[in-house]
Protein backbone atom coordinates (compact mmCIF):
# COMPACT_ATOMS: atom_id res chain seq x y z
CA UNK A 1 0.00 0.00 0.00
CA UNK A 2 1.40 3.59 -0.71
CA UNK A 3 1.64 5.67 2.06
CA UNK A 4 0.15 8.92 1.23
CA UNK A 5 0.43 12.21 2.97
CA UNK A 6 -3.17 13.25 3.12
CA UNK A 7 -5.22 10.26 4.46
CA UNK A 8 -8.40 12.49 3.33
CA UNK A 9 -11.27 14.85 4.82
CA UNK A 10 -12.61 15.30 8.33
CA UNK A 11 -15.24 17.09 10.05
CA UNK A 12 -14.14 19.53 12.56
CA UNK A 13 -17.05 18.99 14.70
CA UNK A 14 -17.90 15.31 14.66
CA UNK A 15 -14.75 14.05 13.52
CA UNK A 16 -16.17 11.86 10.89
CA UNK A 17 -14.02 10.91 7.89
CA UNK A 18 -14.51 10.99 4.83
CA UNK A 19 -12.52 10.57 1.08
CA UNK A 20 -10.93 13.31 -0.79
CA UNK A 21 -13.33 14.74 -2.82
CA UNK A 22 -14.19 18.32 -3.61
CA UNK A 23 -16.78 18.50 -0.87
CA UNK A 24 -17.08 20.95 2.37
CA UNK A 25 -19.51 20.13 4.61
CA UNK A 26 -20.59 17.19 6.64
CA UNK A 27 -23.78 15.09 5.64
CA UNK A 28 -24.24 14.23 9.17
CA UNK A 29 -23.91 17.32 11.30
CA UNK A 30 -23.00 20.28 9.31
CA UNK A 31 -19.50 20.77 10.18
CA UNK A 32 -16.80 21.99 8.01
CA UNK A 33 -14.53 19.58 6.63
CA UNK A 34 -10.99 20.04 6.95
CA UNK A 35 -8.18 17.88 5.17
CA UNK A 36 -6.40 15.15 7.32
CA UNK A 37 -2.65 14.61 6.83
CA UNK A 38 -0.05 11.77 8.13
CA UNK A 39 1.94 14.10 10.13
CA UNK A 40 3.91 10.81 11.04
CA UNK A 41 4.79 10.43 7.19
CA UNK A 42 5.08 14.09 6.48
CA UNK A 43 7.54 14.62 9.66
CA UNK A 44 9.88 11.96 8.34
CA UNK A 45 10.49 14.09 4.91
CA UNK A 46 9.94 17.71 6.49
CA UNK A 47 13.18 19.69 6.94
CA UNK A 48 14.21 23.07 7.78
CA UNK A 49 16.81 22.49 5.29
CA UNK A 50 14.51 21.54 2.35
CA UNK A 51 12.62 23.90 2.63
CA UNK A 52 14.74 26.46 2.81
CA UNK A 53 16.21 24.64 -0.78
CA UNK A 54 12.48 25.00 -2.13
CA UNK A 55 10.79 27.43 -4.92
CA UNK A 56 10.60 31.13 -3.46
CA UNK A 57 6.74 30.43 -3.57
CA UNK A 58 4.17 29.00 -1.55
CA UNK A 59 5.14 25.88 -3.23
CA UNK A 60 7.90 25.32 -0.86
CA UNK A 61 5.85 23.52 1.26
CA UNK A 62 3.98 21.69 -0.72
CA UNK A 63 4.24 18.78 1.54
CA UNK A 64 2.06 20.73 3.64
CA UNK A 65 -0.50 21.82 1.49
CA UNK A 66 -3.11 19.51 -0.19
CA UNK A 67 -2.09 18.84 -3.81
CA UNK A 68 -0.25 15.87 -4.96
CA UNK A 69 -0.83 15.53 -8.82
CA UNK A 70 1.97 17.03 -10.70
CA UNK A 71 0.30 20.05 -12.49
CA UNK A 72 0.73 23.38 -9.94
CA UNK A 73 -0.09 26.61 -11.40
CA UNK A 74 2.18 28.68 -9.95
CA UNK A 75 2.22 32.14 -10.93
CA UNK A 76 4.52 32.77 -8.20
CA UNK A 77 2.62 33.36 -5.06
CA UNK A 78 3.61 33.42 -2.10
CA UNK A 79 7.22 34.00 -0.10
CA UNK A 80 6.29 38.02 -0.11
CA UNK A 81 8.78 40.05 1.80
CA UNK A 82 8.56 40.59 5.36
CA UNK A 83 9.59 44.08 6.35
CA UNK A 84 11.19 45.25 9.55
CA UNK A 85 9.11 48.27 10.00
CA UNK A 86 10.87 50.73 12.73
CA UNK A 87 9.06 54.13 11.24
CA UNK A 88 5.72 52.44 12.06
CA UNK A 89 6.96 50.66 15.02
CA UNK A 90 8.23 54.18 16.47
CA UNK A 91 4.79 56.14 15.50
CA UNK A 92 2.51 53.59 16.96
CA UNK A 93 5.48 52.57 20.03
CA UNK A 94 6.06 48.91 18.84
CA UNK A 95 9.73 48.29 19.86
CA UNK A 96 10.16 45.63 17.24
CA UNK A 97 7.45 45.52 14.71
CA UNK A 98 7.22 43.11 11.11
CA UNK A 99 4.75 43.65 8.37
CA UNK A 100 4.29 40.52 5.94
CA UNK A 101 3.56 42.57 2.73
CA UNK A 102 1.65 40.10 1.03
CA UNK A 103 0.28 42.54 -1.29
CA UNK A 104 3.14 42.22 -3.65
CA UNK A 105 1.50 38.52 -4.89
CA UNK A 106 1.25 38.06 -8.13
CA UNK A 107 -2.91 39.75 -8.35
CA UNK A 108 -1.73 42.30 -5.04
CA UNK A 109 -3.36 39.94 -2.21
CA UNK A 110 -2.94 37.35 -0.71
CA UNK A 111 -5.66 35.39 -1.84
CA UNK A 112 -2.94 33.90 -4.56
CA UNK A 113 -2.02 31.56 -1.71
CA UNK A 114 -5.46 30.11 -1.41
CA UNK A 115 -6.45 30.21 -5.57
CA UNK A 116 -3.07 28.69 -6.17
CA UNK A 117 -4.28 25.73 -4.05
CA UNK A 118 -7.49 25.27 -4.70
CA UNK A 119 -7.49 25.87 -8.83
CA UNK A 120 -4.35 22.81 -8.48
CA UNK A 121 -6.79 20.65 -6.81
CA UNK A 122 -9.34 21.31 -9.05
CA UNK A 123 -6.98 20.18 -11.89
CA UNK A 124 -6.19 17.27 -10.41
CA UNK A 125 -9.99 16.48 -9.41
CA UNK A 126 -10.87 17.03 -13.34
CA UNK A 127 -12.79 19.83 -13.34
CA UNK A 128 -12.60 22.25 -16.36
CA UNK A 129 -14.96 25.40 -14.65
CA UNK A 130 -13.64 27.02 -11.52
CA UNK A 131 -15.86 29.99 -10.03
CA UNK A 132 -16.19 31.72 -7.28
CA UNK A 133 -18.49 34.63 -5.16
CA UNK A 134 -15.92 37.31 -4.29
CA UNK A 135 -15.54 40.53 -2.50
CA UNK A 136 -13.00 41.14 -5.39
CA UNK A 137 -9.42 39.91 -4.48
CA UNK A 138 -10.59 36.44 -4.76
CA UNK A 139 -12.03 37.57 -8.69
CA UNK A 140 -8.54 38.74 -9.65
CA UNK A 141 -6.90 35.65 -8.49
CA UNK A 142 -9.13 33.37 -9.54
CA UNK A 143 -9.16 35.04 -12.98
CA UNK A 144 -6.01 34.76 -13.33
CA UNK A 145 -4.82 31.21 -12.34
CA UNK A 146 -7.84 29.90 -14.66
CA UNK A 147 -6.33 32.21 -17.38
CA UNK A 148 -3.02 30.19 -16.91
CA UNK A 149 -4.50 26.93 -16.41
CA UNK A 150 -6.49 27.44 -19.52
CA UNK A 151 -9.85 26.39 -17.93
CA UNK A 152 -13.65 28.04 -17.69
CA UNK A 153 -14.12 31.13 -15.73
CA UNK A 154 -17.05 32.07 -14.08
CA UNK A 155 -16.76 35.14 -11.63
CA UNK A 156 -19.59 36.33 -9.22
CA UNK A 157 -19.06 39.36 -7.36
CA UNK A 158 -20.89 42.64 -5.53
CA UNK A 159 -22.31 45.28 -8.47
CA UNK A 160 -20.63 47.77 -6.14
CA UNK A 161 -16.90 47.09 -6.24
CA UNK A 162 -14.16 49.09 -6.61
CA UNK A 163 -13.27 49.65 -10.03
CA UNK A 164 -10.04 48.74 -9.45
CA UNK A 165 -11.38 45.64 -8.82
CA UNK A 166 -13.20 44.97 -11.31
CA UNK A 167 -10.89 45.84 -13.87
CA UNK A 168 -8.15 43.58 -12.50
CA UNK A 169 -10.73 40.50 -12.84
CA UNK A 170 -11.67 41.24 -16.31
CA UNK A 171 -8.21 41.59 -18.13
CA UNK A 172 -8.02 38.07 -17.87
CA UNK A 173 -11.48 37.65 -19.33
CA UNK A 174 -13.37 35.26 -17.30
CA UNK A 175 -17.50 35.19 -17.33
CA UNK A 176 -18.12 38.60 -14.98
CA UNK A 177 -21.23 37.90 -13.54
CA UNK A 178 -22.11 41.35 -11.47
CA UNK A 179 -25.22 40.71 -8.89
CA UNK A 180 -27.24 43.13 -7.20
CA UNK A 181 -26.43 42.16 -3.46
CA UNK A 182 -24.17 41.76 -0.89
CA UNK A 183 -21.34 39.08 -0.66
CA UNK A 184 -23.54 36.89 2.12
CA UNK A 185 -26.34 37.24 -1.07
CA UNK A 186 -23.88 36.29 -3.71
CA UNK A 187 -22.30 33.04 -1.26
CA UNK A 188 -26.19 31.77 -1.07
CA UNK A 189 -26.73 32.23 -4.77
CA UNK A 190 -23.44 30.27 -5.47
CA UNK A 191 -23.98 27.52 -3.17
CA UNK A 192 -26.89 26.86 -4.96
CA UNK A 193 -25.49 27.20 -8.17
CA UNK A 194 -22.63 24.89 -7.05
CA UNK A 195 -25.61 22.10 -6.63
CA UNK A 196 -26.83 22.36 -9.87
CA UNK A 197 -23.60 22.56 -12.04
CA UNK A 198 -19.74 20.50 -11.84
CA UNK A 199 -17.94 23.35 -11.36
CA UNK A 200 -15.18 24.18 -8.66
CA UNK A 201 -16.30 27.01 -6.34
CA UNK A 202 -13.05 27.38 -4.95
CA UNK A 203 -14.58 28.64 -1.55
CA UNK A 204 -17.14 26.72 -1.57
CA UNK A 205 -16.56 22.99 -2.96
CA UNK A 206 -12.93 23.30 -3.10
CA UNK A 207 -13.17 24.93 0.56
CA UNK A 208 -11.15 22.39 2.66
CA UNK A 209 -8.32 22.65 0.28
CA UNK A 210 -8.19 26.29 -0.81
CA UNK A 211 -8.22 27.38 3.02
CA UNK A 212 -5.19 25.14 3.72
CA UNK A 213 -3.11 27.79 1.31
CA UNK A 214 -3.54 30.46 3.72
CA UNK A 215 -1.49 28.13 6.36
CA UNK A 216 1.70 29.49 4.58
CA UNK A 217 0.83 32.52 5.76
CA UNK A 218 1.77 31.25 9.09
CA UNK A 219 5.23 29.42 7.90
CA UNK A 220 6.68 32.09 6.04
CA UNK A 221 6.85 34.41 8.94
CA UNK A 222 8.47 32.17 11.31
CA UNK A 223 10.96 30.61 8.17
CA UNK A 224 11.59 34.19 7.67
CA UNK A 225 11.87 35.45 11.60
CA UNK A 226 14.49 32.48 11.26
CA UNK A 227 12.09 29.96 12.61
CA UNK A 228 10.69 32.17 15.71
CA UNK A 229 7.10 32.97 16.09
CA UNK A 230 6.26 36.59 17.16
CA UNK A 231 4.82 36.92 20.08
CA UNK A 232 2.10 38.89 18.50
CA UNK A 233 0.19 38.79 15.40
CA UNK A 234 -2.14 41.91 13.85
CA UNK A 235 -4.69 39.59 10.88
CA UNK A 236 -7.69 41.14 9.11
CA UNK A 237 -10.91 39.22 9.44
CA UNK A 238 -13.47 38.29 6.74
CA UNK A 239 -14.13 34.76 6.78
CA UNK A 240 -12.37 34.24 9.75
CA UNK A 241 -10.17 31.69 7.51
CA UNK A 242 -7.08 33.31 7.69
CA UNK A 243 -6.70 34.27 11.03
CA UNK A 244 -7.40 30.57 11.59
CA UNK A 245 -4.83 28.98 9.07
CA UNK A 246 -2.18 31.42 10.14
CA UNK A 247 -2.68 29.20 13.48
CA UNK A 248 -2.85 26.10 12.29
CA UNK A 249 0.49 26.63 10.29
CA UNK A 250 2.24 27.75 13.53
CA UNK A 251 0.79 24.86 15.52
CA UNK A 252 2.19 22.40 12.63
CA UNK A 253 5.41 23.68 12.49
CA UNK A 254 5.84 23.11 15.95
CA UNK A 255 4.14 19.64 15.74
CA UNK A 256 6.90 18.70 13.12
CA UNK A 257 9.90 20.11 15.54
CA UNK A 258 10.73 23.21 12.76
CA UNK A 259 9.95 25.44 15.86
CA UNK A 260 9.49 25.87 19.25
CA UNK A 261 6.69 26.03 20.87
CA UNK A 262 4.65 28.63 19.99
CA UNK A 263 3.01 31.31 22.31
CA UNK A 264 1.74 33.64 19.55
CA UNK A 265 -1.13 35.96 20.73
CA UNK A 266 -3.43 36.73 17.95
CA UNK A 267 -5.32 39.78 17.36
CA UNK A 268 -8.40 40.44 14.62
CA UNK A 269 -8.83 43.38 13.16
CA UNK A 270 -12.21 44.25 11.63
CA UNK A 271 -14.14 47.25 9.92
CA UNK A 272 -15.99 49.02 12.36
CA UNK A 273 -19.12 48.74 9.76
CA UNK A 274 -18.95 44.52 9.34
CA UNK A 275 -17.06 43.70 12.59
CA UNK A 276 -19.32 40.52 13.61
CA UNK A 277 -16.19 38.70 14.99
CA UNK A 278 -14.36 41.33 16.79
CA UNK A 279 -18.03 41.93 18.42
CA UNK A 280 -18.56 38.61 19.74
CA UNK A 281 -15.29 38.31 21.01
CA UNK A 282 -15.16 41.43 22.85
CA UNK A 283 -18.67 40.22 24.22
CA UNK A 284 -17.21 37.08 25.98
CA UNK A 285 -19.53 34.74 23.54
CA UNK A 286 -18.42 32.61 20.18
CA UNK A 287 -21.74 32.92 18.55
CA UNK A 288 -21.61 35.38 15.84
CA UNK A 289 -24.61 37.83 15.26
CA UNK A 290 -24.59 38.56 11.46
CA UNK A 291 -24.53 41.85 10.27
CA UNK A 292 -25.07 43.93 7.07
CA UNK A 293 -21.86 44.96 6.25
CA UNK A 294 -21.20 49.11 5.60
CA UNK A 295 -17.96 50.01 5.31
CA UNK A 296 -15.15 51.18 2.92
CA UNK A 297 -13.17 47.93 3.47
CA UNK A 298 -14.84 46.06 1.35
CA UNK A 299 -12.51 42.94 1.04
CA UNK A 300 -13.34 42.25 5.17
CA UNK A 301 -17.40 43.07 4.64
CA UNK A 302 -18.75 39.63 5.21
CA UNK A 303 -22.01 40.12 7.80
CA UNK A 304 -21.87 36.32 8.40
CA UNK A 305 -18.02 34.91 8.37
CA UNK A 306 -18.10 31.16 7.82
CA UNK A 307 -14.70 30.31 9.86
CA UNK A 308 -16.03 33.07 12.13
CA UNK A 309 -16.60 30.67 15.37
CA UNK A 310 -13.27 29.09 14.82
CA UNK A 311 -11.10 32.54 14.44
CA UNK A 312 -12.98 33.08 18.19
CA UNK A 313 -11.73 30.43 18.78
CA UNK A 314 -8.16 31.07 18.48
CA UNK A 315 -8.37 34.21 20.13
CA UNK A 316 -9.33 32.86 23.34
CA UNK A 317 -6.89 29.94 23.24
CA UNK A 318 -3.68 32.33 22.89
CA UNK A 319 -5.13 34.98 24.82
CA UNK A 320 -5.69 37.60 22.08
CA UNK A 321 -7.56 40.54 21.06
CA UNK A 322 -9.35 42.12 18.85
CA UNK A 323 -10.38 45.66 17.72
CA UNK A 324 -12.31 47.36 14.94
CA UNK A 325 -11.69 50.95 13.22
CA UNK A 326 -13.66 53.58 11.78
CA UNK A 327 -13.32 54.07 8.03
CA UNK A 328 -11.73 57.68 8.97
CA UNK A 329 -9.38 55.44 10.81
CA UNK A 330 -8.78 53.14 8.27
CA UNK A 331 -8.01 55.75 5.62
CA UNK A 332 -5.70 57.10 8.60
CA UNK A 333 -4.06 53.56 8.34
CA UNK A 334 -3.77 53.64 4.78
CA UNK A 335 -1.65 56.78 4.78
CA UNK A 336 0.26 56.60 7.63
CA UNK A 337 1.67 52.91 6.18
CA UNK A 338 2.78 54.81 3.27
CA UNK A 339 3.92 57.93 4.80
CA UNK A 340 6.10 55.75 7.34
CA UNK A 341 7.04 52.44 5.09
CA UNK A 342 6.36 53.36 1.45
CA UNK A 343 4.23 50.80 1.37
CA UNK A 344 0.53 51.44 -0.31
CA UNK A 345 -2.51 49.31 1.12
CA UNK A 346 -5.76 48.43 0.72
CA UNK A 347 -8.31 49.49 2.88
CA UNK A 348 -7.68 45.90 4.57
CA UNK A 349 -4.40 47.12 5.35
CA UNK A 350 -5.51 50.45 6.81
CA UNK A 351 -7.93 48.27 8.97
CA UNK A 352 -4.81 46.34 10.24
CA UNK A 353 -2.58 49.27 10.74
CA UNK A 354 -5.64 51.77 12.39
CA UNK A 355 -6.05 48.40 14.81
CA UNK A 356 -2.62 48.24 15.86
CA UNK A 357 -2.87 51.64 16.86
CA UNK A 358 -5.79 51.77 18.62
CA UNK A 359 -4.73 48.40 20.74
CA UNK A 360 -1.71 49.41 21.61
CA UNK A 361 -3.04 52.58 22.37
CA UNK A 362 -5.32 51.18 24.56
CA UNK A 363 -2.76 48.86 26.24
CA UNK A 364 -3.82 45.33 24.48
CA UNK A 365 -1.17 45.06 22.32
CA UNK A 366 1.73 45.79 24.63
CA UNK A 367 5.02 47.68 23.39
CA UNK A 368 7.74 45.64 24.37
CA UNK A 369 6.36 42.79 22.29
CA UNK A 370 7.45 41.08 18.97
CA UNK A 371 5.09 41.88 16.61
CA UNK A 372 3.86 41.28 13.24
CA UNK A 373 1.14 42.73 11.04
CA UNK A 374 -0.34 41.14 7.78
CA UNK A 375 -0.57 43.97 5.08
CA UNK A 376 -2.98 41.32 2.42
CA UNK A 377 -3.60 43.81 -0.35
CA UNK A 378 -2.46 46.60 -2.39
CA UNK A 379 -3.50 50.21 -2.68
CA UNK A 380 -3.39 50.72 -6.53
CA UNK A 381 -6.65 48.45 -6.48
CA UNK A 382 -8.79 50.93 -4.19
CA UNK A 383 -7.83 54.52 -4.82
CA UNK A 384 -10.98 55.99 -4.72
CA UNK A 385 -10.97 55.74 -0.82
CA UNK A 386 -7.90 58.02 -0.72
CA UNK A 387 -7.74 59.87 -3.96
CA UNK A 388 -9.97 62.73 -2.06
CA UNK A 389 -7.73 63.23 0.88
CA UNK A 390 -4.01 63.73 -0.17
CA UNK A 391 -1.72 66.85 -0.63
CA UNK A 392 -2.64 68.87 -3.45
CA UNK A 393 0.02 68.72 -6.04
CA UNK A 394 1.82 72.55 -6.76
CA UNK A 395 1.27 73.72 -10.42
CA UNK A 396 3.75 75.62 -12.26
CA UNK A 397 4.86 76.32 -15.76
CA UNK A 398 7.95 74.75 -17.40
CA UNK A 399 10.38 78.18 -16.11
CA UNK A 400 12.63 78.19 -13.14
CA UNK A 401 10.87 81.20 -12.51
CA UNK A 402 7.46 79.79 -12.00
CA UNK A 403 8.87 76.82 -10.34
CA UNK A 404 10.82 79.56 -7.73
CA UNK A 405 7.10 81.28 -7.05
CA UNK A 406 4.82 78.38 -6.89
CA UNK A 407 7.40 75.92 -5.27
CA UNK A 408 10.57 76.86 -3.32
CA UNK A 409 8.57 80.37 -2.41
CA UNK A 410 5.19 79.01 -0.89
CA UNK A 411 5.82 78.85 2.45
CA UNK A 412 3.26 76.38 5.33
C1 LIG B 1 -10.02 37.89 1.77
C2 LIG B 1 -9.16 38.88 2.42
C3 LIG B 1 -8.83 38.83 3.80
C4 LIG B 1 -9.36 37.86 4.82
O1 LIG B 1 -9.87 36.71 4.44
P1 LIG B 1 -10.61 35.60 5.30
O2 LIG B 1 -11.91 35.41 4.61
O3 LIG B 1 -10.77 36.08 6.72
O4 LIG B 1 -9.72 34.42 5.19
C5 LIG B 1 -7.94 39.77 4.27
N1 LIG B 1 -7.42 40.73 3.48
C6 LIG B 1 -7.73 40.83 2.19
C7 LIG B 1 -7.12 41.94 1.41
C8 LIG B 1 -8.59 39.90 1.61
O5 LIG B 1 -8.86 40.02 0.30
ZN1 LIG C 1 -19.61 16.20 11.23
Amino acid sequence: MVREYIKGLKCRECGREYPLNPINICEYCFGPLEVNYNYDLIGEDVTRDKIMGGPNTLWRYKKLLPVSGNKIIDISAGFTPLIKAENLGRVVGIRELYLKNDSVNPTFSFKDRVVSVAISKAIEFGFDTVACPSTGNLANSVAAHAARAGLNCYIFIPSNLESGKIINTQIYNPNLVMVDGNYDDINRLCSEIADNYKWAFVNINIRPYYSEGSKTLGYEVAEQLNWETPDRVVVPVASGSLLTKIYKGFSEFQNLGLIDKFETKFTAAQALGCSPVVDAFNQGVDTIKPVKPNTIAKSLAIGNPADGYYAINVLQMTKGSAGAVTDEEIVEGIKLLARTEGIFTEPAGGVVVGTLKKLVEEGRIEKDERTVIYITGNGLKTQEVVANVLAKPYRIDPTIESFEENVMSVKE
